[in-house]
C-alpha cells in the first residue's frame, strides 16, 4: 500500500511512525490539521491484525478529530494516535513512557488523551515523559473521566433536537431509548430520568444494565430490541455502525441523538434518515463534550467552565438544524460543511502576521 496515496488529497500534515525495539512499541501518530490550532486526539491502543489497518484506523479518526474540534468551535486541530498490540498484553510503563518521548518530540504539534484501550492511568504515565497530554486524573492537575461532560453534552444536543422536532426543549414527558449503558449512556440515563423523561436501556452487559435499573429505576428491553422501540428520541451510546442497512428501515422515533462515534455506517445512511423524517443528531457535533473538557485542561481546568462550555453544543446543533434546511443537506452533511467553512474562514484570519521589521527589511 502506498502511504501518500492515503494522504494526498484529503489534507494530512505529517504522519510519525514510532518504533521501540526494547518496550515493543509500535505506534502512529497522524497528525491531520493544525489549521485551528494544535492537533488533539486519543491514543488508541489496539490489536490491529496488519499495520495497514491501524494505519486506515489513525488516518480516519485523525480527520475525524479536526472536523469536531472546528465544529465545536474550538481552536484545535485534528489528529490521533494508534498503538499496535493487545494492552492487556502488551501495555507496561516502559512502552508507555517510550511513547510519551515520542509525542514531546512533535513538540505540542499533537496533543494527546485517552481511548479505546488507554484510561486515565495511561496518561498520568505518558504524562512523565511528555507535557502534551490532557486527560490525566486530578491528581496531576487533569480533568479526570470525560464521560458525564460528554453525557451533558448530549443531553443538551437531545434538548435542541426536542425544541426543532416537537417545538419545546422539555425532557418530561418524553420516551427516550439508550444503546449503552457504559460510562457516557449511564450519566446520560441520569440525566434523562432526573428531567422527567421515561427511559428505556439495552445494553450487552448485564452488569451495566442492572446499575441502570437499580440507580435510576428505568425500563429494559432485549439487546437486539433497543433500537425499534417506539420512541420520541433513540440514544445510541454504544458502538459505532448502528445506523446501517439492516436497521434502517426499523426505528420507530423521530430524534436519533447518542454519543457513540461513527453512528452511520455509511454517508447516504444521513440521507436517509432525513427521508424518513427522522432528525439525525451528528455525532461528532452532539459527542463533542469530552474533547471540550479536555481542551479546558490546556487552560487549567475547571469543571464548572467545562460543563458549561458544554452547553453551546445546544446552540450548534441549532445551525446545523438551519443550514440543513438552508442547503437541504442532510444534518450529517451540514455538520460537515458547517466544520469546513470554519476551519477555511478561521485559517485564513491566522495566516494574517503582523509584520517583522528588521534589519533587512530597512536595506
Ligand atoms: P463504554 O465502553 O463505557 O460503554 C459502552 C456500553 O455499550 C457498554 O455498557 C457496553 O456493554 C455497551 N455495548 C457494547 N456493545 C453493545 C451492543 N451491541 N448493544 C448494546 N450495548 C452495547 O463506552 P463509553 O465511554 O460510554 O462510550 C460510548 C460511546 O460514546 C462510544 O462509541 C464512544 O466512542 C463514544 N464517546 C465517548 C466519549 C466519552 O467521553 N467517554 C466521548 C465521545 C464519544
Amino acid at each position: 500500500m502506498s502511504v501518500f496515496e492515503h494522504i494526498n488529497g484529503d489534507g494530512y500534515e505529517q504522519i510519525v511512525f514510532c518504533s521501540d525495539d526494547q518496550s515493543g512499541l509500535r505506534a502512529i501518530i497522524a497528525i491531520h490539521s493544525t489549521a485551528l490550532g494544535p492537533a488533539l486526539g486519543g491514543t488508541r491502543f489496539y490489536p490491529y491484525d496488519r499495520e495497514e489497518d491501524a494505519l486506515v484506523d489513525v488516518l480516519r479518526l485523525a480527520k475525524g478529530m479536526t472536523y469536531k474540534a472546528a465544529a465545536a468551535g474550538l481552536d484545535l486541530g485534528g489528529g490521533k494516535a494508534v498503538i499496535i498490540g493487545d494492552p492487556r498484553r502488551i501495555k507496561t510503563e516502559e512502552l508507555l513512557r517510550a511513547y510519551g518521548r515520542f509525542v514531546e518530540t512533535l513538540g505540542g504539534r499533537y496533543i494527546t488523551a485517552e481511548d479505546v484501550g488507554t484510561a486515565l492511568e495511561d496518561m498520568d504515565i505518558v504524562r512523565r515523559e511528555s507535557r502534551w497530554v490532557t486527560g490525566c486524573s486530578h491528581t496531576y492537575g487533569g480533568s479526570g473521566d470525560p464521560s458525564p461532560v460528554t453525557a451533558h453534552g448530549v443531553l443538551n444536543g437531545i434538548k435542541a433536537c426536542l425544541l426543532e422536532v416537537f417545538g419545546s426543549p422539555e425532557l418530561a414527558g418524553r420516551t427516550v431509548a439508550l444503546q449503552g449503558v457504559g460510562k457516557v449512556g449511564y450519566a446520560l440515563c441520569g440525566y434523562l430520568v432526573n428531567e422527567g423523561a421515561t427511559v428505556t436501556i439495552g445494553d450487552i452487559d448485564v452488569d451495566n444494565m442492572a446499575r441502570a435499573v437499580k440507580d435510576h429505576g428505568v425500563e429494559t428491553v432485549p439487546l437486539e430490541d433497543i433500537h425499534k422501540v417506539e420512541c420520541d428520541v433513540f440514544a445510541p451510546c454504544a458502538l459505532g455502525g448502528g445506523i446501517n442497512d439492516d436497521t434502517i428501515s426499523e426505528f420507530n422515533c423521530k430524534i436519533i441523538a447518542g454519543a457513540a462515534n461513527n453512528q452511520l455506517a455509511r454517508e447516504e445512511h444521513g440521507e436517509k434518515l432525513r427521508d424518513l423524517g427522522i432528525l439525525y443528531a451528528p455525532d461528532f457535533v452532539i459527542n463533542a463534550g469530552g474533547l471540550i473538557n479536555v481542551e479546558d485542561e490546556l487552560r487549567g481546568y475547571d469543571r464548572d467552565r467545562a460543563m458549561a462550555r458544554v452547553e453551546g453544543i445546544y446552540k450548534q446543533m441549532q445551525h446545523i438544524f438551519t443550514l440543513a434546511k438552508e442547503t437541504g443537506l442532510s444534518t450529517a452533511k451540514a455538520a460537515e460543511l458547517h466544520a469546513q467553512e470554519r476551519i477555511r474562514k478561521i485559517s485564513r484570519i491566522r495566516l494574517v502576521r503582523t509584520a517583522e521589521f528588521g534589519p533587512s527589511a530597512t536595506n
